[in-house]
């Protein structure tokens, strides 16, 4: 049967080596013999895009980000080309496309660009021609027809972009694991696989550090209704669904995760009057620094603390953009660390449920691990712990909600 259009992804580590390519290239074929047209797009072979920018680093620490995306480019591209080569061999039509080449145009932002559009006539005529489609992943072309790349990870979102745009029956997303787990198996070895999820809950799972899908490639499956599937490149399991909220069995906790890419800025003894937190927050957002969690103490009339937390990346900015402004800040004094993580519980069923975060903070407390900050919202619970506690947190956190 089949006749349908299944785009299909494959991460880094499912076409790490010749022996992985081949076992894409199979299961590939096996979709495309029973009927269906192909898409598939691919990802750098395992660690090629740490490597490209260790290889950089060795020439220049501070490359401009316009060479750094033509470098890393040329990871996925070797991908396509391999995994075509592999699919020949089985002895089926294929034809390999860089991003450029399957259309994708995006904005102009090196390392981060968002996809605009797809112009996917080219695909559509090849897969007239009942030919598989192999694409590269990560990448597009921007305004100035320079090479760009959409962020770590961002495979995911070319692949359902891809998806929206061809109006396919399906997006697999195939993995190093069986699907979307409670936590990341990795470390947490009670972690189960989840049936389904819904898109707003695997949104807040993917911005909040679990990497199984890059966050863009969820709000896009969401906003476009592409039907999502994780799955194991490496099994035949069922995976997990990503549907509607109101196609998914609610629960209170659907996952926890954790962030290591977060860095606290505290601005001791600022002055407690109206307008420093604008001030400060205007000078931050105006330089581009996206801020995560913010708190501020009451103070004692005169003064107050005020702290928040940024990405790693954006932790030398801002403390320059504070350091230029010391005459506007006033502050009595600024410090900073890196070694701070956030972890945080998802689920939709936990609105107005103030249960759910004692619970949370008493499997903290259990293990003697102090809350720097907190922060809530209808769907999720964050807390920042030291860095070093991030990973007991998890499992603590985790057993208390989903062991018995
Ligand atoms: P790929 O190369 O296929 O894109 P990634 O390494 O980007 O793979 O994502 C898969 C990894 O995501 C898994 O190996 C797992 O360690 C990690 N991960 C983190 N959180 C979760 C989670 N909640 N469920 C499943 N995997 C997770
Ligand atoms: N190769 C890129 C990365 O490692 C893109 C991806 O894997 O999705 O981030
Ligand atoms: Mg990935």
């Amino acid at each position: 049967m089949g006749l349908g259009l299944i785009v299909q992804k494959y991460g880094g580590t499912s076409v790490r080596d010749a022996e992985r390519v081949m076992n894409v290239a199979r299961r590939v074929t096996d979709a495309y013999k029973k009927g269906n047209n192909v898409v598939v797009v691919v990802s750098a072979q395992g660690d090629t895009t740490d490597d490209l920018i260790e290889k950089a680093m060795e020439i220049n620490d501070h490359p401009s980000k316009r060479e750094m995306d033509v470098l890393l480019s040329t990871g996925e591209q070797i991908s396509i080309a391999l995994l075509a080569m592999a699919i020949e061999k089985l002895g089926f039509p294929v034809v390999s496309m860089t991003g450029w080449q399957a259309g994708f145009m995006t904005n102009s932002t090196y390392g981060a660009a968002r996809i605009h559009e797809i112009k996917t006539s080219r695909i559509e005529n090849e897969l007239d021609k009942r030919r598989i489609v192999i694409v590269a992943g990560f990448q597009g072309l921007n305004k100035y027809e320079d090479i760009v790349t959409l962020g770590r990870g961002g495979s995911d979102t070319s692949a359902v972009a891809l998806a929206a745009a061809l109006n396919a029956d399906i997006c697999e997303i195939y993995t190093d694991v069986d699907g979307v787990y409670t936590a990341d198996p990795r470390f947490v070895k009670s972690a189960r696989k989840l049936d389904e999820i819904s898109y707003d809950e695997m949104l807040e799972l993917a911005s909040l550090g679990a990497n199984v899908l890059h966050n863009r490639s969820v709000e896009l499956a969401k906003k476009y209704n592409v039907k999502l599937a994780v799955k194991s490149s490496l099994n035949n399991n069922e995976g997990t669904y990503v549907k509607e909220v109101d196609q998914v069995e609610k629960m209170l906790v659907r996952g926890v995760t954790r962030d290591n890419d977060c860095a606290r800025i505290a601005l001791c003894g600022v002055e407690d009057t109206p307008g420093k937190a604008f001030q400060i927050f205007s000078l931050l957002s105006k330089n581009g620094i996206g801020v995560d969690l913010i708190i501020q103490s009451i103070g004692n009339g005169k003064n107050k603390d005020i702290s928040f937390t940024t990405t790693e990346g954006d932790l030398e900015k801002a403390l320059e953009v504070l350091n230029d402004n010391v005459s506007v800040i006033n502050a009595e004094e600024i410090k900073w660390t890196k070694d701070v993580s956030k972890v945080s519980i998802v689920g939709a069923g936990m609105v107005n449920n103030v249960g759910v975060a004692s619970k949370m903070f008493e499997a903290l407390y259990n293990e003697h691990i102090n809350i720097n900050m907190i922060a809530t919202s209808e769907i999720k619970i964050s807390v920042l712990v030291d860095k070093k506690d991030a990973e007991r947190a998890v499992v603590a956190i985790h057993d208390k909600f989903f062991d018995r």
